[in-house]
């Protein structure tokens, strides 16, 4: 199982990190052992100071596939949830400054947060609000109408260059509000006012 994901496809959020907003689909993986489920706490690593949350909708794929149309895309998920890509700060700036691959700022194990998996038929997922509280606040509002590349035309570009898998997880990218994470923080997920995503962070 692989995870890729989206990087800067909220304009707001590509302009507050100071980013270019990309032509074309950024993309990066996280390996399988990123992913984490809500039952345990999030265990900050010791190797940074600066570790931000970064809320997504993930969709997850149900069918093999290459070369996928965005027409046709629809038929290879069909259900999602929402996701916090967790993000060494300190360390993706340092690497990025260096112009070097991001993976340990990215791919560490536990920074692929996913929620509670909803079915698609029951949501429109070109049109679907989404928000992270922390610690009760409001710090990121969403709605995917608002992504530059939307779920169909990420998987038309993806599946060029790797094969969909079963089990694959997509990232679609975060809205404006990315923050950092302190020990006894909590974070919730909601998609149309339903909560399905809960971490406590260590
Ligand atoms: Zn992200």
């Amino acid at each position: 199982m692989k995870i890729i994901c989206i990087g800067r496809n909220y304009v707001n959020h590509a302009k507050e990190l100071g980013n270019e907003v990309p032509t074309e689909p950024v993309i990066f993986m996280k390996p399988d052992s990123a992913v984490f489920r809500q039952r345990d706490a999030f265990y900050i690593p010791d190797w940074t100071n600066d570790v931000h949350y970064e809320a997504e909708i993930v969709v997850r794929i149900h069918k093999l596939g290459k070369n996928i149309e965005q027409k046709f895309a629809p038929k290879y998920y069909k259900d999602f949830t929402i996701g916090i890509d967790f993000t060494a700060r300190d360390i993706q700036a340092e690497l990025k400054s260096k112009g070097l691959p991001w993976e340990k700022a990215k791919g560490f194990d536990q920074s692929a947060v996913l929620g509670e998996f909803l079915p698609i038929s029951e949501y429109d997922l070109s049109n679907l609000n989404f928000e992270l509280h922390k610690n009760g606040a409001v710090v990121q509002q969403g709605n995917t109408r608002m992504m530059l590349y939307d779920i169909p035309s990420i998987i038309e570009h993806c599946s060029q260059y790797f094969t969909l898998k079963i089990g694959d997880l997509i990232f679609s990218g975060t809205p404006a509000g990315v923050g950092p994470v302190v020990g006894g923080d909590v974070l919730e997920g909601y998609v149309e006012g339903k909560k399905v995503l809960d971490v406590k962070i260590r």
